[in-house]
């Protein structure tokens, strides 16, 4: 049986997988692209393996920042940038990337994705509930809005959540609307307190932006109690990296990095990694392949490639654009106030989110097909 354990583990979810999706798998063996390029000697060791050999996949301007290669690790597969930004860096980039974001994105359509994040904190707290997992402590890093753990809290009302964030105001806006509990902090940061204290931690969208990664998995593992679950999504970095990739290989020019996507996942080398650390999968998958049947990750089509850079003067950019993003604000009151959020009639929110963001599609992220990788792990009992 133990051994049935550990082969189920090391195989993850190929065993589960029914007949078409093997058979879809099959059609898609072409996917991803074997991603070629030069070696060189990193600047930096890799931050997952500590290898100094990196293959040069792309070369990227953060801004008027940094400039940066992408490398690809040849131990552990993690494509990451090379140097690396420093902490300075993001906090200048970021504040430009949200303003840019904010502008480009409708107000009307951020209302729309502060409630598919509601919906998808009911689903995952109801596939907890399936599990027989039942969270009390919550720690979120990242949070943005804060609302997919409060559909999380919608769930289970008891829960009480903690937000780490670097961001001021991103924690006084999960403070006021939601009343969590805040800390100041970069995840790499140990923060004493914290040791064996949390149930569930909570990193949707963060382990591509962080600086050392391996830091922050510890500092995860630390703050988890005993048989406790963390919870991430991130992109799969093979098609994450595509149109940067495509831009140097056709033309050896560089693109422009305005978001701080610094780290690249391989699927099988984040499963390495994080087993390596003591976190055990439950549940390991990638979701959404209608990036991949357009072309990402394998098609050499200029459509997919990233601009060549213009190296944006960051300062100046958020300098002229700050003053336009004052009146994004929203009212939860308002953004929650749909006919299928009701505190009476919690099946019915469930179901709905379950409508909308239900995954036909589960494919196992070694094959590095599709755009997000889900991942439940456990820390050791
Ligand atoms: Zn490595």
């Amino acid at each position: 049986m133990q051994q049935f354990f550990q082969y189920k583990n090391d195989v993850t979810i190929f065993a589960i997988y029914i007949t078409p999706i093997t058979l879809i798998e099959k059609l898609l063996r072409k996917i991803p692209s074997v991603l070629t390029g030069d070696f060189k000697k990193r600047e930096e060791a890799c931050r997952m393996c500590g290898e100094l050999q990196g293959k040069i996949l792309a070369k990227v301007d953060y801004w008027d920042i940094k400039q940066s290669d992408i490398v690809q690790c040849p131990s552990c597969g993690l494509m990451q940038l090379d140097p690396m930004l420093t902490q300075e860096d993001t906090d200048k980039g970021c504040l430009a990337y949200y303003i840019e974001e904010t502008l480009r994105v409708s107000k009307k359509e951020q209302e729309r994705n502060l409630v598919r994040n509601f919906r998808r904190g009911v689903v995952f707290g109801n596939e907890l509930k399936n599990k027989k997992i039942i969270p009390d402590e919550v720690l979120e890093l990242g949070p943005g809005s804060g609302y997919f753990t409060a559909g999380l809290k919608f769930v289970f009302p008891q829960i009480i959540v903690t937000v780490l964030d670097v961001n001021r105001e991103v924690l006084d806006l999960n403070s006021k609307t939601f009343g969590y509990n805040t800390i100041k902090a970069i995840p790499e940061e140990y923060i004493d307190g914290l040791k064996n204290k949390f149930d569930l931690i909570i990193a949707r969208d963060i382990i591509e932006h962080v600086i050392d990664i391996s830091k922050v998995i510890k500092n995860v593992y630390e703050y988890l109690k005993p048989g406790g679950y963390f919870h991430f999504i991130t992109p799969n970095g093979h098609e994450d990296v595509w149109s940067h990739y495509l831009r140097y290989k056709q033309y050896q020019t560089r693109s422009d990095l305005l978001i701080n996507h610094v780290n690249y996942f391989d699927g099988s080398g984040l499963l390495q990694f994080l087993k390596k650390n003591k976190l055990n999968p439950i549940d390991y998958y990638i979701y959404k392949i209608k990036t991949s049947i357009k072309g990402k990750g394998w098609k050499e089509d200029e459509r997919l490639m990233a601009p060549e850079s213009q190296k944006l003067n960051a300062d100046l950019f958020v300098k002229d654009k700050i003053n336009q993003i004052k009146d994004y604000h929203f009212e939860k009151e308002e953004i929650l106030n749909r006919w299928f959020i009701k505190e009476e009639y919690k099946f019915i929110t469930n179901l709905v989110g379950r409508f909308h963001h239900f995954n036909i599609f589960k494919l196992p992220p070694q094959a590095n097909v599709g755009h997000e990788i889900y991942g439940l792990f456990q820390k050791y009992q």
